[in-house]
């Protein structure tokens, strides 16, 4: 029997990245997946096809996690096209670098829209489905930067130290009516993001600050969400899941 058979699960920024891993895990296990992107049109193609060779219902959605219009529409699509949203991960997100000296209220907004207001605008959707449901797993994709800071990341930071605020007070809300509600705090991951850590050593100086003197792989992060998402995890709630190779 396979962890997530008969599950639908949304993925927010599933083209790239820990959110592709997610969705391949999930598809693996069992689960029907309906994932969105935001620019990246091919190779969200690419993933619905690979989804569907697990013999899983797949289809990617382009839709704005951070705009609440546009969350509200997906969320409606999705319930039309699987029926059922029963897992959610909000995984969506983008770093905009700066020290404080230098950040502009522009990129402050970009932040705060991409990573933390988009949590709010697809999780306000998925709930009510899954209230009816009386079942649900919510996972928020947060940061060891959420936890600890980190100079020059003070906009990501702050996003991602909200998301997890955000999930310990919705999981209070939540949990008499069977929905879950957590969060992974990676450290350093080899995605797209983290690429331009990259000093031609794959990262070699930043490996002093990690115990596990490595970065994580994609793949690290979505067998977190796996557990998460199954009834693996079926009394855990409101947690914060540390995947950082010991950073934190
Ligand atoms: P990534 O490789 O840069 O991929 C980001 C994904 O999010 C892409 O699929 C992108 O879509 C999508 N996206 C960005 N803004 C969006 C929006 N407004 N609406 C919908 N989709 C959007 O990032 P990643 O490294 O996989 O990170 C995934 C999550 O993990 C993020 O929340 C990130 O903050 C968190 N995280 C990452 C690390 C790390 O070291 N990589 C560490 C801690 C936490 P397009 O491809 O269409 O642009």
């Amino acid at each position: 029997m396979k962890l997530l058979e008969n599950k639908t699960a949304l993925i927010t920024g599933a083209s790239r990245g820990i959110g592709e891993a997610i969705a391949l895990k999930f598809a693996e296990q069992g689960a029907h997946i309906a994932f969105t992107y935001l620019s990246s049109e091919e190779r969200a193609k690419t993933l619905e096809e690979k989804l569907k060779q697990f013999g899983v219902q797949a289809k990617g959605y382009k839709s704005d996690a951070g705009d609440y219009a546009s969350t509200e529409a997906l969320a409606a699509e999705v319930l039309k096209d699987f029926g059922a949203i029963g897992i959610c991960v909000n995984n969506a997100g983008i770093s905009r670098d700066n020290l404080l000296l230098r950040i502009t209220p522009e990129q402050w907004d970009d932040v705060m829209q991409a990573n933390l207001k988009s949590v709010y605008n697809l999780t306000k959707q998925v709930i009510k489905p899954m209230m009816k449901a009386r079942s649900g797993s919510i996972i928020n994709l947060s940061s060891v930067v959420g936890v600890k800071g980190n100079s020059g990341q003070s906009a990501y930071a702050a996003s991602k130290a909200g998301i997890i605020g955000f999930t310990k007070s919705i999981a209070q809300e939540l949990g008499s009516r069977n929905i879950r509600v957590n969060a992974i705090a990676p450290g350093f991951v080899e995605t797209d993001m983290t690429h331009y850590l990259n000093d031609g050593e794959g990262g070699g100086k930043w490996f002093e600050k990690i115990p596990m003197q490595r970065f994580g792989k994609p793949e690290e992060i979505a067998n977190v969400a796996l557990f998460l998402a199954s009834e693996m995890s079926s009394y855990v709630t409101g947690q914060v899941i540390s995947t950082c190779g010991g950073m934190n």
